[in-house]
């Protein structure tokens, strides 16, 4: 281990007490203190603490989660709405859910004290549909909230009220980008609606809403009982705190760990027991399938906002997924343009078609049928869709293919010049 402290249980510390979803539990740990000296501040002071420490949505974005709160109109007489974005959806990444599971009630304390900051009497956490298990633990913890006047009306005796409903989704990836979630949230198909204007002028009902990711609301609570100064001391000047990475594929520890933003590659690999035996580095994620992928040489950049951007990606929801020389870099990138075709929604036509004819694309190469210009046409779509397209979800399905040709045209070659036996047959091909 580099002699630097890289891990930070802060999120994660309550995760291997026994029973830590249970409010009694909670509670002895030291749960809802947070939400007591939150209770005794001005909600102004507490938006302000938050643009202090610096926190980023952890959704993906970066965003400054203190500046968006901030934009939220205060005395406008309309209803505000906190809506958590728990559709943790985004291909290798897996930490909201696991948090929610750990610690159900340390997300409800961030978002009672995050509605009071923005004067909201109405919150929703919009959790994925197939995340039975999650929702039903966060619905018994809501019960438990509202039981011992942590949620409801005249909460602690301070004369705020939150209603909070835990709202699931229908499996639907697109139902995470937060305007299509704010639809399906009102009942209608979930497709995103035109920025601007953002929710946090026109959202929910079309009253100002603060959409966050579960992380970041998770973090409220720790930011108020430590102060912006002691949250800065975790991770770099521009991207502070501690981050949940979850770290899968070709590793012997996969799982999630929480460590300070501006860990490497290379020393979250020595925490996840390093790469199983036999396997060498390749290529992998640094945040979900929509950052472009880096390779061997990336193993030293620093991931937070800044140094993944960069070196050329994004930190993206830091799902970190490791692949060696023993996985088939054309093949995964096909299964993710797969995905991303599977899931577009279809309401601007680059995504639509552009990833329906990637995957065809692909799917000729992989069954030895594809030719040279086939490499030219797959990156001419992905320029026909990034910045073209309506929301993240087509820029964000052009990075596997475009630095999958960056750094491995070889591997493409292979299949197209006969020197690798082709995935598919032609009839195979034929049927996509
Ligand atoms: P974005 O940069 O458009 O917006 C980020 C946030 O900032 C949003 O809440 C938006 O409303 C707000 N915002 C931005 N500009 C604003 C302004 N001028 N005024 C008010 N608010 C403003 O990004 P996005 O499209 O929301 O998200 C893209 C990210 O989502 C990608 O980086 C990707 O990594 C991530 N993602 C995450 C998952 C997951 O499962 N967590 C899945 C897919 C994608
Ligand atoms: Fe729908 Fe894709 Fe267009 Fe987003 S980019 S609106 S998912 S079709």
């Amino acid at each position: 281990m580099s002699e630097r402290e890289v891990l930070t249980p802060v999120l994660t510390k309550r995760w291997l007490s026994p029973e830590a979803w249970k409010i009694s539990v909670y509670e002895r740990l030291d749960g809802y203190s947070g939400l007591r000296k939150a209770m005794k501040a001005h909600p102004d002071d507490l938006i302000q603490l938050v643009k202090d420490s610096g926190l980023r949505g952890r959704g993906g974005a970066g965003f400054p989660t203190g500046l968006k709160w901030g934009f939220i109109p205060q005395g406008d007489g309309k209803p505000h709405y906190l809506v958590v974005n728990a559709d943790e959806g985004e291909p290798g990444t897996c930490k909201d859910l696991p948090y929610m599971m750990a610690d159900p009630h340390g997300l409800i304390e961030g978002i009672v004290i995050a509605s009071y900051a923005i004067r909201a009497n109405f919150a929703a956490i919009y959790i994925r549909g197939e995340a039975v298990h999650a929702a039903r633990r966060l619905r018994n913890a809501v019960d438990e909230a509202y039981a011992r006047g942590y949620l409801g009306r005249n909460i602690l005796g301070s004369g705020f009220d939150l209603e909070l409903v835990v709202h699931s989704g229908a499996g639907a990836y697109i139902c995470g980008e937060e305007t299509a979630l704010l639809d399906s949230l009102e009942g209608y198909r979930g497709q995103p609606r035109l920025k601007p204007p953002f929710p946090a002028v026109a959202g929910l009902y079309g009253g100002p809403t603060v959409v966050n990711n579960v992380e970041t609301i998770a973090s409220v609570p720790y930011i108020v009982l430590g102060g912006s100064e002691w949250w800065k001391t975790m991770g770099t000047e521009k991207s502070p705190g501690p981050k949940i990475f979850s770290i899968s594929g070709r590793v012997n520890r996969p799982g999630q760990y929480e460590c300070h933003l501006g860990i490497t590659l290379r020393e979250l690999l020595e925490l996840a027991g390093g790469m199983k035996d036999g396997h060498q580095l390749k290529f992998w994620t640094p945040g979900g399938s929509s950052t472009p992928l880096f390779t061997a040489e990336h193993l030293d950049v620093p991931l937070d906002f800044e140094g993944a951007a960069a070196a050329g990606s994004m930190l993206g929801t830091t799902a970190v997924q490791v692949f060696s020389d023993q996985d088939d870099v054309v093949y995964a990138t096909y299964r993710w343009i797969a995905f991303y075709a599977h899931e577009s929604c279809g309401k601007c036509t680059p995504c639509r078609e552009g990833n329906y004819w990637m995957v065809q694309v692909l799917r000729r190469i992989l069954s030895g049928q594809g030719t040279k210009a086939d490499l030219d046409t797959l990156l001419d779509t992905c320029d026909n869709i990034f910045g073209r397209s309506f929301c993240a979800l087509g820029d964000g399905a052009t990075s596997p293919v475009t630095s999958s040709l960056k750094y491995f045209r070889d591997d493409y070659l292979d299949y197209i010049e006969g020197r690798k036996a082709p995935y598919f047959s032609a009839e195979q091909a034929a049927l996509a």
